[in-house]
């Protein structure tokens, strides 16, 4: 089977699960464990921010990082496709006690004229807007790149308003290759980023946040409330690292692997408009004389593994384990299909 249903299906390299196996490890709970140590550091360089932690999904790391930059009442301004509230399982509200307020970004993305408006004035009837939350890349807006210009006016719109920023960059790395910003940038812009290591990265698990030393001793707390707090995760802490280290240039395969897949869907007979690729995701609806779960049981029974993300839509994710030959392959699929 070649699945392309998301870039958190890989599994650990012979390399990465040697750097696992010889891991240095401690009692993380107790701020013993080297490599998580390491881990968060090389982090919060790299983005040029004061501090980091680990945590084991990037939902956790997400909603941690909500629940340092809001108070009960407070409103969370995103896009309507943001992962933090769509697949949140609703945790702003349950963690946070915050409300959410939705805006309708292209494919995902937002502009300060679009957060201006919808930030709230100080009323004793309004919630107080005290979040902005930016996702890059955009999951639902089929892999679509922030670049730092469009990031800019978005954080001193926020630093005027007294609004924090908070980047959800679980594809951050995914955004970084393909737009050829550099991380250690991003930092001076937001006050809190979650980076994935369990997606195109390939780690096993683990995310990252990122933020002010004085918000992770916060957020330290809230992970142990949460139950996030692990003994001796260096051993996951090491994939992360080798990640980091030997995966981050070479997304770039994956982001061209996808821009194949899409031109060949564009010809294909089943597909009615392919979404243009940035990064490591393909979008594509299907024509509407077909159903969409029928176009996926199509391509699985001939190997190829993908989701619907809605009734005309199918989502293909590239990543490590899907080499140039199985591109290749899927290639000939698609082109020789008939629904
Ligand atoms: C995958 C993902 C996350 C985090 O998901 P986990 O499965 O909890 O690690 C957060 N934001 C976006 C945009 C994602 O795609």
């Amino acid at each position: 089977m070649i699945d392309f249903r998301s870039d958190t299906v890989t599994k650990p390299t012979a390399g990465m699960l040697d750097a696992m196996m010889s891991a240095k490890v401690g009692d993380d709970v107790f701020g013993e464990d080297e490599t998580v140590n390491a881990l968060e550091e090389k982090l919060a360089t790299m983005f040029n921010m004061e501090a980091a932690m680990f945590c084991p999904s990037g939902t956790m790391s997400n909603q941690i990082a909500i629940k340092c930059f809001t108070n009960p009442m407070d409103e969370v301004i995103c896009d309507q496709t943001a992962h933090v509230y769509r697949y949140e399982g609703g945790g702003i509200a349950y963690n946070s006690l915050a409300s959410v307020r939705l805006l309708n970004g292209e494919r995902g993305i937002l502009t300060p004229e679009m957060i201006e408006p919808e930030i709230n004035e100080d009323n004793i009837h309004y919630p107080n807007s005290s979040l902005v939350v930016l996702e890059n890349t955009v999951n639902k807006g089929g892999g679509k790149c922030y670049t730092l210009s469009q990031i800019e006016p978005i954080h001193n719109l926020c630093a005027i308003k007294g609004i924090k920023l908070h980047l959800d960059g679980a594809r951050i790395f995914n955004a970084l290759v393909a737009t050829g910003n550099k991380a250690k940038d991003y930092g001076k812009y937001f006050d809190g980023i979650s980076v994935c290591l369990s997606k195109g990265l390939g780690a096993p698990v683990g995310s990252v946040f990122l933020s002010d030393a004085q918000t992770i001793k916060k957020a330290r707390k809230i992970r142990k409330v949460l139950g996030g707090g692990m003994r001796q995760a260096g051993f996951l802490a090491a994939a992360g690292i080798y990640a980091l280290d030997n995966h981050v240039k070479r997304l770039a395969t994956d982001h061209s692997h996808a821009k194949a897949l899409a031109a060949t869907l564009t010809n294909a007979s089943f597909v009615s408009s392919v979404m243009p690729v940035e990064t490591n995701i393909v979008l594509f609806d299907i024509t509407p004389n077909l159903k969409v779960d029928s176009v996926v049981k199509a391509l699985t029974n001939k190997g190829v593994l993908c989701n619907a993300t809605s009734n005309k839509t199918v989502r293909f994710v590239t990543h490590l384990d899907v080499a140039a030959a199985a591109i290749d392959e899927t290639i000939e699929i698609i082109t020789k299909l008939n629904i």
